[in-house]
């Protein structure tokens, strides 16, 4: 036994949007043993699946043009207008579990819109979140990741931008720099969600005091590759898995202490259970 000293970051785990998309499912699917999801409730498989045993089906788009009188959930990261059309049309009940800081931002973006603003996203070009906000703007706004992506001959000379809500905070203002000093005039719109935000300086006190730090999140989500850099950046022992099949035992040398944390889309049980397979090498 290596007997290691594990501790579970206790402000990691689901943020709170994620907390009211999975209690909505989970109160529907106790009713009725059956839901339909637009798109993975999280972007994290252990958690769909999870969800998945209780009577959840993820369906796509293509889906929901083909669905009829039923009940569809529509998970944190919102839809575009065109998806509540399509329900309506096909008598779709929707439950809406779309974030309310996620709502707020699709409503900024329109109010730009609505005033001809040209409207700059930074963020992942095909995330959901995007797709949504993209359809406040009948597809009018630029999506981007990086400034060496803009043309900036071919961008206006005043810009609005906005962001994603689980892009790199610093990276958004060295984009708002980086667009000054070319000089545009940029009407910059800071809507990160603070519940990541939040998270990356909580998460660079907690790394720094663990020999190692063990990071727990999904592939596909955004915040946790974010949020995976802020640790590996003051602590260079930073490992990143999906779930603790992945744990490697040759990473840890004896009585080392260990941190673990994650995404706002890693639940908390997932972190426990790569615990106690960390406290039984
Ligand atoms: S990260 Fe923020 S915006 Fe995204 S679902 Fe969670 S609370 Fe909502």
């Amino acid at each position: 036994m290596l007997d290691l000293k594990v501790t579970i970051d206790n402000n990691s785990g689901f943020c709170f949007g994620v907390v009211y998309a999975i209690e909505m499912a989970e109160e529907i699917l106790n009713e009725d043993n059956q839901l339909y999801c637009l798109g993975d409730i999280v972007h994290n498989d252990e958690e769909v699946k999870r969800l998945e045993d209780k009577g959840l089906q993820i369906i796509t788009h293509q889906d929901l043009n083909r669905l009829a009188n039923c009940k569809v959930l529509i998970r944190a990261h919102g839809e575009p207008p065109s998806t509540y059309e399509i329900a309506l049309k096909n008598n779709i009940e929707l439950i809406d579990a779309s974030c309310p800081v996620v709502l707020k931002l699709q409503n900024r973006i329109k109010n730009s819109y609505d005033k001809s603003e040209k409207i700059y996203i930074y963020g992942k070009p095909g995330h959901a979140e995007i797709v949504g906000l993209l359809g406040q703007t009948q597809g009018n706004a630029v999506v981007f990741q990086d400034f060496a992506e803009l043309d900036l001959a071919e961008m206006p000379e005043e810009v609005t931008l906005y962001s994603q809500t689980t892009k790199s905070t610093d990276k958004f203002y060295e984009i708002k720099a980086q667009l000054e000093t070319a000089g545009k005039s940029v009407n910059a719109n800071d809507t990160i969600c603070r519940q990541v935000s939040n998270r990356d300086k909580e998460l660079r006190s907690f790394a720094q005091n663990f020999d190692k730090i063990v990071f727990v999140a999904g592939t596909k989500s955004s915040n946790g590759k974010v949020l995976y850099n802020v640790c590996k950046d003051v602590n260079p022992n930073t490992y990143f898995i999906s779930n603790a099949t992945e744990l490697d035992p040759r990473w840890f040398e004896q009585g080392e202490s260990i941190g673990i944390c994650g995404a706002t889309s890693t639940p908390m049980w997932l972190m426990e259970e790569v615990k106690e397979v960390l406290s039984g090498i």
